[in-house]
């Protein structure tokens, strides 16, 4: 199969998901941070997103990862297109619901309120759960053992450090309403995880 069909899919969603943050990163900066954990560790996790987030357009764009290519079979790239999709489609999803709420790193901002509903209703991570399928999608479209697993790599090493910290920062702002919330909820899979 041509893996011009591959790069394409790989640019256009990574072109969605700018577009889908842009507006959104915009908004809350005009919000005033009243409390932020962004420590050396929230700075090496950003980083790498930022790595894994790129790799794939180098891949893309140059021949520099043309070592670690695999051919191109259509069940993986249907798969993972699906995947691409969903995720962002949640990741639209999670931005509406979030709203000025957002941050890209662990912090609350002024008049922050606890988001429960819509795709907050049942998981507790529903941006983090479109990132997984996103990264999967990307895992699963790019035949090349370097930048087709690079951001989900990124994404596991971020998550595995920062959701407990988030979990934590939340409940010291919000409390029992937080605990509440959490104890109703899953965090990335909802009714199981
Ligand atoms: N973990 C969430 C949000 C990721 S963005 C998700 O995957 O959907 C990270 C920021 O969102 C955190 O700094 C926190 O301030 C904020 N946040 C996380 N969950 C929230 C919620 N339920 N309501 C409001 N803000 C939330």
């Amino acid at each position: 199969m041509n893996v011009w069909i591959a790069k394409g899919a790989i640019l256009a969603a990574s072109v969605v998901m700018i577009a889908i943050r842009a507006p959104y990163g915009h908004r809350s900066r005009g919000v005033k941070v009243i409390k932020s954990r962004k420590g050396k560790l929230e700075t090496v996790l950003l980083t790498l997103m930022w790595i894994g987030f790129f790799v794939p357009l180098i891949w893309v764009a140059s021949p520099l990862f043309s070592f670690a290519e695999y051919p191109l079979r259509a069940g993986p790239l249907v798969a993972g297109v699906v995947c691409l999709v969903v995720g962002l489609w949640f990741f639209h999803r999670s931005h509406v619901d979030l709203g000025t709420n957002w941050s890209i790193t662990l912090e609350v901002r002024e008049q922050h309120r606890l988001i429960t509903h819509g795709v907050y209703r049942r998981i507790r991570h529903p941006m983090y759960t479109a990132l997984l399928l996103y990264s999967v999608g990307q895992a699963l479209v790019i035949p090349n053992w370097v930048a087709g697993p690079s951001y989900l790599v990124a994404f596991g090493i971020l998550f595995a450090c920062r959701v407990q910290a988030e979990e934590r920062m939340m409940l010291e702002q919000f409390g029992e309403e937080y605990a509440v919330y959490a104890a109703r909820t899953k965090r990335l899979v909802p009714g199981l995880w």
